[in-house]
C-alpha cells in the first residue's frame, strides 16, 4: 500500500488536501493525472449507465437540499456511527473498529488487551495478550483469544478495557451515536432555523426529484435515475487512504420497479451487471467477491443489501453496495412532503409507490482499487540485457489517463519531430494522448508503465523514409510491433470506450 501511495504521490495522481498546512485529515485533492483517471471512471460509468441505456435518465441535483429531505430520509435521526472517546487522550474511536478481548489464563481472566481494526486484528490481540502475560509474569496457560468490538461490550467490561492511545484501562467512554452529517447554515442567519446539511449521499436527490422526472422525462417503469456527485460524512476515523474520506464522489442509481415485480430477479441482475462493469474497467474478478448482509442486521426497509467487495492491500472491503430498498423513501418523502409520490400505471389504471433497487459505489473507491489491481513492480531485461526494476500500472485503456504517447526517436531530427507531432496532434482530438521527446527511448516507456499508458507509439527513421509505420509498444507484454495510423485509430477505437 505504501508503494501505492507513494507513486501516486509522486506521479500526480493524488495529493493531500492542503499539505502545505500540514494536510486536512479526511481529504484530497486529484493532480493532473488523478484527475484525468477519475473523470475517465466516471465518463465509463455514465455512457455505460445512462447513454447506452433506454431505461435510465440522468440528474444532477444540488449538494444542500431542504433539511427535510434529512429528516424524512432518517439521516437526522439515524446516520450515525457509535463512538468511544479516551478521556485522556482526546482520541476518539468507531466503536465496532474497536476491539477487545478478556486475557484467559488458566481459565481464569486476568486483563484485556485491545486493538484496532486490520486484516490481522486476531492476531495482534493475541500478541497483546501473551505480552500481557509475560509482563504480569503471570504463569500457566494463555487461552486463544475471543475478539469482541466495542459495541457488544458489557458496560462493567468497558472500564477494564484499554485505550489504544494510553495501553491503560480506564478511560474510555461507553459508544454513543454520532452524526456524521456536516452541518452549515443557509443564509445570513445562524440559528436553528437556517441550518442545512451537506448531503450525505446523492440518492435522496432522485428521490425528492422523482416526481420531475416522471412528469417530464417520458419515463415508463422499470426505470432508473442516475447520479453522480460528491457526498460527505464527517467519518469518525477516514483511513486508508481514499478508501474512507469525509468528501468522496458517488455514482448512485435509483432503479424504481412496479411493487409487484419480482424485485429479486432485479437486485440480481443489478449485482451481476455492477460485477462485470467493474470487471470492464480492468478489475479482475478474482479480486471481487460478494458479502450478502444477514437479515438480522439489515435495515428494517431493506429486503437485501448485497455488497460488492474488493480485495484491497488492507483487507476484503465494500466498494458497491446493491440494495433493495422497497418503497421505503418515496413513502417518506409522501409523508413529511405531503406530495405523493405515485406513478400512474397505465396497465392496472392505478397509481403506485413504486419500489426501488439501488447500486450505489465511490469513485475514489474504484479509483483506489483500480490503482492496487494495476500495481506492479517487476525485473525485466534492458536492451543490453541487464536486469531492472520496472514499476507499471496495469490500467484498463477505458481509464488509463493517457492513451497512448507519441515519441519521436530523436529529438534533434527535424523529420521526426514534425511527424510526431503531426500524429499527436490528431490524436489529442479524440483521445488523451502525450508528447514526450526527452531522453532514451527506453527511459521514456518507463515513464509511461508508471503512469498506465497502455501504448507508446515511436516515429522513427522506418516512419519518414520507408513505409510510415510507427513502433507500436505495449505496455503489458513489452512487445513491440509495426503499426499503420488507420490501425492505431482502429485499435483505440476498439479500446477506449
Ligand atoms: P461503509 O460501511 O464502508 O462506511 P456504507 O455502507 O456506509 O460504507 P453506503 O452508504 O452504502 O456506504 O455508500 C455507498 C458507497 O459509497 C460505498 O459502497 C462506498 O463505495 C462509498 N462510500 C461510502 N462512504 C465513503 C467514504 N467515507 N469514503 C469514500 N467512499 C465512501
Amino acid at each position: 500500500m505504501d508503494a501505492i501511495v507513494a507513486l501516486a504521490k509522486r506521479r500526480g495522481f493524488i495529493f493531500q488536501s492542503s499539505e502545505i498546512y500540514g494536510g486536512l485529515t479526511g481529504f484530497f485533492d486529484y493532480g493532473p493525472l488523478g484527475v484525468e483517471l477519475k473523470k475517465n471512471i466516471r465518463d465509463c460509468w455514465w455512457n455505460d449507465m445512462v447513454r447506452r441505456r433506454e431505461d435510465i435518465v440522468g440528474l444532477e441535483s444540488s449538494i444542500i437540499m431542504h433539511p427535510k429531505v434529512w429528516e424524512a430520509s432518517g439521516h437526522v435521526a439515524g446516520f450515525t456511527d457509535p463512538l468511544v472517546d479516551c478521556k485522556v487522550s482526546k482520541q476518539r474511536y468507531r466503536a465496532d473498529q474497536l476491539f477487545f478481548a478478556p486475557v484467559v489464563v488458566d481459565g481464569k481472566t486476568v486483563g484485556h488487551v485491545s486493538a484496532l481494526e486490520s486484516e490481522k486484528t486476531t492476531e495482534d490481540l493475541q500478541a497483546a495478550a501473551e505480552s500481557f502475560k509475560r509482563k504480569k509474569a503471570i504463569q500457566g496457560t494463555l487461552a486463544p483469544v475471543q475478539p469482541r468490538d466495542m459495541t457488544e461490550a458489557r458496560p462493567e467490561e468497558i472500564a477494564l478495557i484499554p485505550s489504544p492511545a494510553t495501553g491503560e484501562p480506564g478511560s474510555l467512554t461507553e459508544p454513543r451515536a454520532f452524526n456524521m452529517m456536516f452541518e452549515t447554515h443557509v443564509g445570513p442567519m445562524r440559528d436553528s432555523a437556517s441550518v442545512a446539511y451537506l448531503r450525505p449521499e446523492t440518492a435522496q436527490g432522485m428521490f425528492a426529484d422523482f416526481r420531475n422526472v416522471v412528469d417530464t422525462g417520458r419515463v415508463k417503469l422499470p426505470f432508473g435515475i442516475a447520479q453522480i456527485g460528491k457526498s460527505f460524512r464527517n467519518e469518525i476515523t477516514p483511513r486508508n487512504f481514499i478508501f474512507r474520506s469525509r468528501e468522496f464522489e458517488q455514482m448512485e442509481m435509483e432503479y424504481f420497479i412496479h411493487p409487484d415485480a419480482d424485485w429479486l430477479a432485479c437486485h440480481e441482475e443489478w449485482l451481476k451487471w455492477c460485477r462485470e462493469w467493474l470487471m470492464s474497467i480492468g478489475l479482475p474478478d478474482s479480486h471481487l467477491s460478494l458479502h450478502e448482509h444477514p437479515k438480522a442486521k439489515l435495515a428494517f426497509y431493506s429486503r437485501r443489501t448485497v455488497d460488492i467487495m474488493f480485495r484491497y492491500p488492507f483487507g476484503v472491503q465494500e466498494l458497491w453496495g446493491i440494495a433493495a430498498r422497497s418503497d421505503y423513501d418515496l413513502q417518506q418523502h409522501q409523508k413529511f412532503s405531503g406530495v405523493p409520490q405515485v406513478y400512474f400505471d397505465e396497465a392496472t389504471k392505478q397509481k403506485v409507490v413504486p419500489h426501488v433497487i439501488e447500486p450505489a459505489v465511490g469513485v475514489d473507491r474504484i479509483l483506489l482499487a483500480v490503482l492496487c489491481a494495476g500495481y506492479a513492480e517487476e525485473d525485466v531485461k534492458d536492451e543490453k540485457g541487464n536486469v531492472e526494476k520496472r514499476t507499471v500500472l496495469r490500467l484498463s485503456p477505458r481509464v488509463a489517463p493517457i492513451k497512448v504517447a507519441v515519441l519521436p526517436l530523436l529529438k534533434n531530427k527535424e523529420a521526426l519531430v514534425s511527424r510526431a507531432r503531426e500524429l499527436h496532434a490528431r490524436l489529442k482530438r479524440r483521445y488523451a494522448v502525450f508528447y514526450d521527446e526527452a531522453g532514451a527511448i527506453g527511459r521514456r516507456y518507463r515513464r509511461q508503465d508508471e503512469i498506465g499508458t497502455p501504448w507508446c507509439v515511436t516515429i522513427d527513421f522506418d516512419t519518414i523514409e520507408k513505409d510510415g509505420t510507427f513502433t507500436l509498444r505495449d505496455r503489458d507484454s513489452m512487445q513491440q510491433r509495426r503499426i499503420t495510423e488507420a490501425e492505431l485509430i482502429a485499435l483505440l477505437d476498439e479500446k477506449v470506450y
